[in-house]
This record gives C-alpha cells, sequence and structure tokens, in this order.
C-alpha cells in the first residue's frame, strides 16, 4: 500500500477554516504527491463538528494540545464557549483517517489550535503564538505520526525517504 500522507484541507484549497477561507499553499513537493494520490486532506475542526464559518478559538494560555486532550486544558472562543469536545474528536477523526489510509506522516497547518506543530495562538486573541502543539497534532504525534508544518516540507520528503531506505 503506497505511504500516504495526511494534509490540512485549508492548505489544499478547501475553504474550511474559521473564518470560511482556504490558506492554499503552493508548495511544488506537495502537488507532485498530490499527483501521485498521495495526499489525504482532511480538517479536524470541521469532520470535529465544527461549522463553517466558526468563532476563532484558542487553546488557553500556558496550555498546549497535549493538555487538552488530557483534558487539563480548554480550547475557548473570544466568548469564553468551551469547545474543547469538538477539537478533541476531530483529532481522533483525524487519527482514524490517517490510519485508514495509511499515512506514514502529517503535514499541517502551522499555529492552529488544531494543526500547530511548532507552535499555536496563545490564548490571548492577539494574534500572538506560543510553542506547543495543536490538539490533532499533539494526537498524532502521541500516536507515532510525525507532523510537520506547511514551512517544512523538504523535512517531511527527507522522513519519508528514510522509510524503506
Ligand atoms: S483545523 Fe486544520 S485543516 Fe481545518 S481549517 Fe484549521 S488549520 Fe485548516
Amino acid at each position: 500500500m503506497m505511504d500516504r500522507i495526511l494534509v490540512s484541507a485549508c492548505l489544499l484549497g478547501s475553504r474550511v477554516r474559521y473564518d470560511g477561507r482556504a490558506k492554499t499553499s503552493d508548495d511544488a513537493q506537495l502537488a507532485a504527491w498530490r499527483a501521485e494520490g498521495r495526499l489525504v486532506s482532511f480538517c479536524p475542526e470541521v469532520s470535529g463538528g465544527l461549522p463553517i464559518p466558526r468563532p476563532p478559538a484558542e487553546i488557553e494560555p500556558g496550555a498546549d494540545g497535549l493538555a487538552v486532550l488530557d483534558g487539563k486544558a480548554r480550547v475557548l472562543t473570544p466568548t469564553g464557549d468551551n469547545v474543547s469536545q469538538y477539537f478533541i474528536i476531530g483529532a481522533y477523526r483525524a487519527l482514524d483517517a490517517a490510519r485508514a489510509a495509511n499515512a506514514v506522516l502529517a503535514i499541517l497547518k502551522e499555529s492552529s489550535p488544531s494543526c500547530g506543530s511548532l507552535h499555536h495562538y496563545d490564548g490571548t486573541f492577539t494574534g500572538h503564538t506560543t510553542p506547543g502543539e495543536g490538539v490533532t497534532t499533539a494526537l498524532l504525534t502521541r500516536e507515532g505520526i510525525p507532523v510537520f508544518s506547511e514551512d517544512h516540507i523538504p523535512d517531511a520528503a527527507t522522513y519519508l525517504a528514510t522509510l524503506h531506505s
């Protein structure tokens, strides 16, 4: 079975972000993988049950995706609605989708409270980020599926090449 790659749907042109827009990547390697049929497009927040558009949401200050998964922190909207359950359901659905498709790694949108890998928005809704993983990234990583951001696609290619060498 071909090694597949789970990719944030918004990077592939789907208008699934909270503001109803996409964040389409024009990366050539991503396009080549897409032509090979390697990519699995997935949006954890929509799959978790959130609508498009939806209020922005951030992991509360001082926490990260792992803390949310473990029930030790929440994902909140600017008005304080607790939307953690949608993020957790979305993360588990992403894991299911990755396993079902034989995805051996993921390329997810940086800074998102779901998809961020090196950092995510810091919970103050001021546009600032803090180091740490989003909820889906935390789960995939914990389950042995490495996550790379759209800024580190060459690293993802290197990882893929090492799998069967
Ligand atoms: S949850 Fe991930 S895939 Fe969905 S819009 Fe946000 S960054 Fe994109």
